[in-house]
């Protein structure tokens, strides 16, 4: 990591965002012809040793995925570390700055909304971002509208991931309330955090692109498993996970709702696939490799497949493995 202060080569131009985890700044790096950088503040707590170990692996990660330029990943340029004292250490990531993320761009598309070819090129792309972050042992956790970044080209490049354990301190430190609306019932139950977990995601903000308004808004842990539940339905004591808090019983058994009323611009293809990003039980839901070859997307044009086709590793663990 480089020592050298920040403030001498990036001049701070707009705060763009502060969530849970630290402060999210435009800037111009000086360095670089004044191109504009996107700057993550996040405080890291320091050891006996300096930096927790799980820090440092975290940040390593993420310039090991950097190396592979992935596309659909935002580029992260620099890592710098300013000591604070021996109790707190800045870290700042330094990434390409992108015009605006998904939420801005679905509150801007004009009536009717955003075509449906656009979305499912849109679809396309995060779910090759996703992959590459999978077959990475990658999982992103926290995927969302405001954590999906869209270029003005129309390209997508995924945010915000990667820093699990930096995350878990910080949040141990403020009272942000963070959003449960794409969270995975596995999650909300808290049984598991696997791989799926970003898929239900997915499902989500496929209906969200669609619909321009969440698919599903609740208040508390609770209240979001109901809202998902009155749409696909109680699930069966079978698939309900073992050793959670919450006992299925505690929900009034309902049937699913049809997706037509909640999404009527969506296709037959469309609705097919968004019930297999919506499946309850995690083992059962498709993956982001599997929804690529999904037949919605057959008509996605040949130039963008090639434009994203990457070489993936072939001796990463399988999804199963990885549970084990
Ligand atoms: P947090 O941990 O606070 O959620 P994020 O990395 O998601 O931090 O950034 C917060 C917000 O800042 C995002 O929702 C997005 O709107 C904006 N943002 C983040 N990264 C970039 C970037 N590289 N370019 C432009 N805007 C960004
Ligand atoms: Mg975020």
């Amino acid at each position: 990591m480089d020592k050298e202060s920040e403030a001498h080569l990036y001049e701070p131009v707009a705060e763009i965002g502060e969530g849970a985890y630290g402060k999210v700044y435009k800037a111009r790096d000086l360095k670089n012809g004044g191109r504009f950088v996107a700057l993550k503040k996040v405080r890291v707590q320091t050891e006996e040793e300096g930096m927790p170990l799980s820090t440092i692996r975290e940040v390593a990660v993420l310039r090991q995925l950097e190396a592979f330029e992935h596309p659909n990943v935002v580029r992260l340029f620099d890592v710098c570390t300013v000591s604070r004292n021996d109790r707190e250490t800045k870290l700042t990531l330094v990434f390409e700055h992108v015009d605006q993320d998904l939420t801005t761009y679905l509150e801007k598309a004009p009536d009717p909304g955003v075509p449906p070819e656009t979305i499912k090129d849109m679809m396309y792309q995060l779910l090759q971002g996703l992959d590459f972050l999978h077959s990475h042992r990658v999982v992103h956790r926290d995927l969302k509208p405001q954590n999906i970044l869209v270029t003005s080209g129309g390209q997508i490049k995924l945010a915000d991931f990667g820093l699990a354990r930096i995350y878990s301190f910080q949040m141990a430190l403020t009272s942000v309330v963070v959003t449960l609306w794409y969270r995975a019932p596995e999650v909300l139950l808290q049984s598991s955090y696997a791989t799926p977990v970003d898929l239900w995601s997915v499902g989500c903000i496929f209906a969200e692109m669609f619909r321009r308004r969440p698919l599903f808004r609740g208040n508390s842990d609770v209240d979001q498993l109901g809202k998902i539940f009155d749409v696909v339905g109680v699930p069966s004591v079978e698939d309900w996970p073992q050793e959670v808090a919450l006992p299925q019983t505690a929900f009034t058994p309902r049937p699913p709702t049809p997706i037509e009323g909640l999404i009527p611009d969506m296709d037959e293809l469309g609705k097919s696939l968004l019930l297999q990003f919506l499946a309850f039980n995690p083992s059962r839901r498709i993956s982001a490799f599997a929804a690529l070859t999904h037949p919605y997307f057959q008509s996605v044009d040949s130039d963008s497949r090639r434009l994203y086709a990457q070489p993936i590793a072939s001796n990463m663990p399988t999804m199963e493995e990885q549970a084990a």
